[in-house]
């Protein structure tokens, strides 16, 4: 007789909620779910987030990060990250977060995995042309855009369009869309993976920029957050090469950061009394930089934006990047015979001018420069 998987693992012990024995009160318990807008029968071993965050990471969408600019792209040595490997940081940093605060992980992972997954190709700049072309239309958002792909353009089963993912995932994602208009504060796994995000980029953005030549390691010691972390690892380390340090002082700033929000997290939890996942909702935001981190961290990104994200280099690339986006737009505007089928077949629905950034958005940074061929 074959014994499935529910009933071989039931004699390895009683049977037990882990997540009843470990998460904090005021974390997404799976059972509490909102569940699926299309009922489906519970899986035998994984829990509801686990199933969203694998059915995210078994997408088309998912796989096109790999090639899709995070700020650098097409750089010589491909050191830099792409939006793949940037997802795969925020999550394992959210991970840790969620790990030290007993918050639901399964959740967590797929949040992080979903969170850029709306991103066009050419990074922000992209998305810029794409919105600028869709202003009659209500505009382009990435954030909204993965909303988009997991809802609509995923195909998994022809019982329903998208991935079905649950409420507490999509409902997550939507509170990135626009966070001055939420009455409610979303839930700690979604304000962990927004930390995480930040944490993240703010560490890797540094070490890219100083890899692809656009910055020098020495500039980055104006920044009063690296400099006190370039301290921290010369008083562990006695001497590194200049890459080595700069890859330490990476890694020290994401510790720092996250040992930061941790223990502040932890503080203001306990202060408010936050005992339940309504509680978070009516609470201030709760995971925030504490006060050693906030304010130098604001300089870090202001260093950043001016220095790295406006470099002329950069934005000489950008702007022939987005005058190509734009062509391709146009080219296909008097040409729609030239998308690919399932793309032609949703302009009743979302009329032409929305399916063209539709299809552009889901291209990656190579299928976008070489699309013309393909379509
Ligand atoms: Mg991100």
């Amino acid at each position: 007789m074959t014994l499935t998987a529910t009933a071989m693992t039931a004699q390895l012990g009683p049977s037990m909620s882990r997540e009843e024995q470990w998460l904090a009160p005021y974390a997404q318990f799976t059972a509490r779910s909102a569940g699926r807008r299309f009922v489906e029968p519970p899986h035998p071993y994984r829990s509801a987030y686990e199933r969203d965050r694998d059915r995210i990471m078994h997408s088309a969408a998912w796989r096109r990060l790999a090639d899709k600019t995070q700020v650098f792209t097409g750089e010589p040595g491909e050191y830099h990250r792409t939006r793949l490997t940037h997802s795969l940081e925020v999550m394992t940093v959210a991970r840790s977060l969620a790990r030290s605060l007993r918050l639901n992980e399964d959740l967590v992972d797929a949040l992080a995995l979903l969170h850029d997954l709306g991103h066009p190709p050419f990074g922000h700049s992209g998305e810029e042309t794409l919105d600028r072309l869709l202003q009659s239309e209500g505009g382009f958002c990435h954030n909204r855009q993965a909303l988009r792909i997991v809802e609509e353009f995923e195909h998994r089963t022809h019982l329903y369009p998208g991935l079905n993912l649950t409420r507490e995932v999509l409902d997550g994602q939507a509170a990135r869309v626009d966070k001055s208009r939420q009455a409610d504060r979303p839930l700690l796994e979604v304000q962990s993976v927004d930390a995480a995000d930040s944490v993240v980029y703010d560490s890797h953005d540094p070490d890219d920029a100083v890899e692809v030549g656009l910055l020098r390691i020495e500039e980055l010691l104006e920044v009063g957050l690296w400099r006190e972390a370039a301290a921290r690892v010369a008083a562990r380390y006695a001497a590194l090469e200049p890459r080595e340090l700069r890859r330490a002082v990476a890694h020290e700033l994401i510790d720092w950061q996250v040992g930061d929000l941790i223990a502040g997290t932890a503080a203001r939890i306990l202060e408010q009394g936050v005992d339940s996942v309504g509680s978070v909702r009516r609470a201030g935001w709760l995971m925030a930089p504490g006060p050693e981190i906030a304010e130098p961290k604001q300089e870090l990104e202001t260093f950043l934006l001016q220095r790295v994200y406006r470099h002329p280099d950069l934005l000489a690339r950008r702007a022939r990047l987005q005058e190509l986006l734009a062509e391709r737009f146009e080219h296909l505007s008097r040409d729609p015979k030239r998308l690919p089928a399932p793309w032609q077949s949703r302009i009743a629905m979302s009329g032409l001018r929305r399916t063209l950034c539709d299809y552009l958005a889901s291209l990656t940074d190579r299928g976008a420069l070489t699309c013309d061929l393909q379509a």
